[in-house]
């Protein structure tokens, strides 16, 4: 028997009437790392205050291992076992990483002691252990204020982590971080999710995608959707809470287009020749209607920005039909860019990623050779 580790039932939170919080519903496994994701003012940052006891819940109930937490304090839910994580770093700038660890360890002892008492040996094995997880042990004697954004980033997290708690909430970890830091706090929250309850919240989908197993997306104070972060990207609804407008193609026809999208984005760039290409294919293959056409050419633009991976993509295509359209026009999409007086030859990530779109497409070969040889449109 797998025991929740949080469970929240029918929660409200009310602002003088307006409701932060509405009728949610959520629910999480032990040892899961869940993301949630949702547009400004969804209900996160509150969401979070009310697990962790800041906000008190106008209705409905928040279960910790099946311990009802209404009315305690912040600091004894502390206790309990939440440790909580703010998007601005809060570590002590002029102590050392190591001394900033040792007394997260040592919560009850104040700063004197941490730094003139003499550390027993397991809180020792322990701080050393951890300034390896955050990957830190060769700063471990620098103040904290020469670390970088990421850096202290990665040391909060470690306190948090110094505290044993048995749930981490981490808000919006990488905001303002570059990509390679990015990719650092990733890892991190990966290999302390084999060990650890974590529940993050944040904007940056790359982000997302590099750590989620299961997104739950907030929206207007609810649960609007949960899925893996394939199935989020593709749902007609969340599109629309996240660019403002109902998408007018359907969720299959949204798969095809990220499947071709990621042909052109294979060498890390969406040439404008792909864009137009695939562009113009589309909304002709979406409508008959010279209008509608029209209208859905300035909407799929919208739809091109993102690159996702296409293995769980094509595993959904529903005819054979669907898969040949998909390898023509990948094919098309390869091949338009080597047309240009810059760049005479196909270049070798998109004639890999076409490859691999070949192999999961898994058309018989002379099916690919038809396809190949039909002129484009
Ligand atoms: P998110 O973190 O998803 O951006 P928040 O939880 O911060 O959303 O806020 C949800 C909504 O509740 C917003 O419309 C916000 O203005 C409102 N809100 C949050 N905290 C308060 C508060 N203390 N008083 C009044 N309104 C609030
Ligand atoms: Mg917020």
């Amino acid at each position: 028997m797998n025991q929740k580790i949080l469970e929240i039932e029918n929660l409200t939170v009310s602002f003088d009437g307006f409701k932060a919080l509405n009728n949610l519903n959520f629910s999480m496994d032990t040892g899961e790392l869940r993301v949630i994701i949702g547009p400004n003012g969804a209900g996160k940052t509150t969401f979070l205050d009310v697990i962790t006891g800041k906000v008190q819940p106008t209705e409905g109930r928040v279960l910790f291992q099946g311990r009802n937490l209404r009315r305690l304090p912040e600091y004894q839910i502390a206790r309990l076992g939440i440790g909580r994580k703010f998007q601005t770093p809060r570590v002590y700038l002029n102590l050392t990483v190591r001394e900033n660890l040792d007394l997260a360890c040592n919560r009850n002892k104040n700063v004197v002691s941490t730094l003139f008492g003499r550390p027993s040996a397991s809180d020792r094995r322990n701080v050393g252990g951890l300034l390896e997880t955050i990957g830190l042990l060769a700063k471990a004697d620098l103040p904290a204020q020469l670390l970088s954004h990421g850096e202290k980033q990665r040391l909060e997290i470690g306190m948090l982590v110094a505290q044993s708690p048995n749930l981490l909430l981490v808000d919006e970890p990488v905001a303002g971080l570059t990509d390679e830091e990015t990719e650092n706090i990733g890892e991190l929250l990966l290999a302390l999710a084999e060990s650890h309850s974590i529940v993050v919240i944040e904007h940056d989908m790359e982000f997302v995608r590099q750590i989620a197993r299961k997104v739950t997306v907030l929206h207007e104070g609810s649960v609007l959707f949960e899925g893996t972060i394939d199935e989020v990207q593709n749902d007609p609804r969340v599109i629309e809470v996240y660019l403002g407008q109902k998408p007018s193609i359907t969720a299959q026809q949204m798969k095809m287009l990220r499947i071709v999208t990621a042909m052109a984005w294979s060498d890390g760039n969406l040439a404008p020749e792909e864009a137009e290409l695939i562009i113009a294919r589309f909304s002709k293959l979406f409508s008959t209607d010279a209008e509608q056409q029209h209208q859905l050419q300035t909407e799929l633009r919208d739809y091109l920005a993102q690159n996702v991976p296409i293995d769980e993509l094509i595993a959904q295509l529903e005819s054979p039909e669907e898969r040949e359209l998909i390898l023509k026009l990948g094919y098309d999409v390869i091949n338009v860019s080597s047309r240009t007086p810059n760049e005479p030859t196909i270049n070798e990530e998109e004639a890999a990623a076409y490859k691999q779109l070949m192999r999961l497409l898994d058309l018989p070969e002379e099916v690919v050779k038809r396809l190949e040889a039909q002129p484009g449109e």
